[in-house]
């Protein structure tokens, strides 16, 4: 059995993590439960978006799957996400995007993978006032994190069987920072020659992806474009209710939706639990629990096409509840 540290998080997380929770355990997947707090519940109860007890199961378990967490604007709260990424050194952020059966979308032929960097760029937070009406904020990119990155999506590409990597930037303008990123891609790639290669600025990127994104299979690029391109892309399989992720590191692996706590629809029963159960099948096949992953993947697809089961986001009439219900119906 293998520690999972759990931790719902707040908004819809709660809601949605008790039903992939009920899901895990009904496939009897190998996991030891342990509980933890982070965001607006941790702060109401321990006086801090994340207490060093959630770090510290972290870093026993090496495993967590993580409900959506709220950061509060202003008031000097450091996002809890990036604070978890930095911590545990989660560099690479990977989030499947496929067009699923029986979900109604722009494009049913989706079917590719974001490799998102994780740990620097505008998200280091060093920003500070020049002046009273002046701020600025740094943008950092390294080699050693460029490099890494670009490594581990052309690996992802060549063990899925994908044969194409697009690196996503800006380097026409930002020549040294987005310039560094590139040339350390293009460094990457020519170890994977049987990987075709290329990059594309990431403003005509959006453009491709929306008119044609069949054309791309895995996208590397930088913290800020990833996390925009991500929801994009989220909007073209049907929405941010059914896309997952995982931030993978050395120390550690976290699994959570692409999605935030949707304030506007929590405490209702009506979220969709989609992406955090993908993110779960995701965390089966890190751990090698392939089999499971496949029953619960059927399983999800099977209650997708029923359009009566499916939640509110995607048109249905299910709750959150109902849907899982559904879908445990279907694992028998
Ligand atoms: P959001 O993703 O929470 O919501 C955007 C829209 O998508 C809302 O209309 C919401 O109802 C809908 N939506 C999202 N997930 C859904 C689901 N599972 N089922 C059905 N509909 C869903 O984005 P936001 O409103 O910009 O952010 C709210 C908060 O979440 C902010 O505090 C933000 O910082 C935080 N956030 C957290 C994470 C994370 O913890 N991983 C990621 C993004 C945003």
């Amino acid at each position: 059995m293998l520690k999972l540290t759990v931790i719902p998080g707040d908004g819809i997380g709660p809601e949605i993590m008790t039903q992939v929770v009920r899901v895990l355990k009904h496939t009897q997947a190998p996991f030891v439960y342990d509980q933890q707090d982070a965001g607006l519940v941790a702060l109401e109860k321990a006086g801090s978006l994340l207490p060093d007890s959630t770090l510290q199961s972290i870093t026993e378990s090496k495993l967590a799957i993580k409900g959506p967490t709220t950061t509060p604007v202003g008031g000097g709260h450091k996002s809890i996400n990036v604070t978890l990424r930095q911590h545990f050194d989660l560099y690479a952020n990977v989030r499947p995007v496929r067009s699923l059966p029986g979900v109604p979308c722009l494009f049913q032929d989706i079917d590719l993978v974001i490799v998102r960097e994780n740990t620097e760029d505008l998200y280091m937070g060093i920003e500070r006032m020049v002046d009273d009406d002046t701020a600025e904020s740094i943008k950092r990119i390294t080699r050693k994190g460029s490099e890494r990155i670009a490594r581990y999506a052309l690996d992802l590409a060549q063990k899925t069987g994908r044969r194409q990597v697009a690196a996503v930037h800006k380097a026409n303008i930002m020549k040294l920072s987005d310039g560094l990123f590139l040339s350390s891609c293009q460094k990457m790639a020519t170890q994977f020659p049987q990987i075709e290669f290329k990059d594309v600025i990431v403003d005509n990127m959006c453009m491709q992806l929306v008119r044609k994104p069949q054309q791309f299979q895995v996208v590397v690029t930088e913290n800020l474009y990833g996390d925009i391109l991500s929801d994009l892309c989220a909007g073209l399989v049907g929405g941010l209710g059914v896309v997952p992720g995982s931030n993978i590191g050395e120390k550690a692996a976290i699994f959570e939706a692409v999605h935030g706590s949707a304030p506007d629809i929590a405490g209702q029963n009506k979220a969709n639990p989609t992406a955090l159960l993908q993110s779960a099948v995701m965390m089966l096949q890190h751990i090698g629990e392939n089999h499971k992953a496949d029953q619960i993947m059927k399983a999800l697809i099977a209650v997708l096409g029923d359009s009566a089961a499916r939640t509110g986001d995607l048109g249905g009439k299910g709750s959150t509840s109902s849907f899982t219900d559904a879908l445990i119906q279907k694992l028998g």
